[in-house]
This record gives C-alpha cells, structure tokens and sequence, in this order.
C-alpha cells in the first residue's frame, strides 16, 4: 500500500512533498520501526524526538497527563526503565519493574482524553498501543488513571479493554 510513496515525492510536485504519510500506511510495514530508530522521530508519533518526548526523559515535568501517557509509551518503545518507574504513582509502583525486550512497540493512538490538563488534578488516557513479538501483532487498549503527586504527573493504574 505503501509503496506509491517514491512516486509522489518528485521534487516539485508541490504542495505533496510535506505530506504526512497517507494514514494506511501506519504501522504494519517493517519501514516504521527503521524510521524510527534513524530519523529521530518520537516513537509515540508526535513529531521529533529532541522536541516532544526526550524533556520528559530527562526529567522535565509533562505538562498534561496525555503527555505524560505518551512519554511512558515512548519509554516502553526505547527501554527507558527509569522514566517508568519515576513516573509511576508511589502507591502502585511495581517493587521490579521488568521491560520485556521481545516486545517491540510500534505505535500509539490516543483515543480519548478526560480532564488531566494544566489545571487539573487527575485525568484518565484511554489509548490503544500497537506492538510485535515472536507471538505475532497485539494491540494494547487501556483506559489509565493519572494523578499529580507533587505537582507531577504520574500514572496511577488502568483497566484494559478489549
Ligand atoms: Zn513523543
């Protein structure tokens, strides 16, 4: 499906060259995860890594809990263990917190949002999180809580759903 892409970036062809990918071509082909590792895009889609999720990864507060949600997601996609732990509500932190390597998460949709803003207190994410294993594709959907605990934003806990 993807492949009519080289045929549209003709230089010249104006107004087509910026064009964000055609949505069929998320996820699927084996390009994304490559693009992702090479071109410095954020793994949760939302644009350069250097600019969207890597403040959060180095210690920035998130300003929103869907921001937040989407820096643990791209922690989950990077193996950044830490940015997990430290973002994860003191009362139901897991004691071990263990990174499945054979995971690989290859996109992030966030499919509602409520409250979780710059003024609020707590917020719910509902989001469906698309990955591959051995065992073959599977989609992630979770409705997760957050809450502000010391004035940031962490993850609380959250029910998956089918
Ligand atoms: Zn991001």
């Amino acid at each position: 499906m993807c492949s009519s892409r080289a045929a549209s970036d003709v230089p010249g062809t104006h107004g087509r060259a910026d064009r964000p990918d055609p949505p069929g071509c998320a996820g699927g082909s084996d390009e994304d995860r490559r693009m992702t590792r090479t071109d410095g895009r954020c793994p949760c889609g939302g644009g350069d890594y250097a600019t969207c999720c890597r403040p959060f990864h180095e210690g920035a507060p998130a300003p929103t809990a869907e921001a937040l949600m989407r820096s643990r997601y791209s922690a989950f996609a990077l193996g950044l263990g830490p940015h997990l732990r430290d973002t994860w509500s003191t009362a139901t932190r897991p004691a071990d917190l263990d990174l499945d390597d054979g995971l690989e998460w290859r996109r992030l949709q966030i499919v509602d949002t409520v409250r979780g803003g710059a003024d609020d207190d707590e917020g719910v994410v509902e989001f469906r999180a698309a990955h591959r294993s051995a065992e073959g594709a599977g989609v992630l959907h979770e409705r997760s809580r957050f809450a502000r605990e010391d004035g940031r934003w962490v993850y609380v806990d959250g029910d998956l759903l089918a």
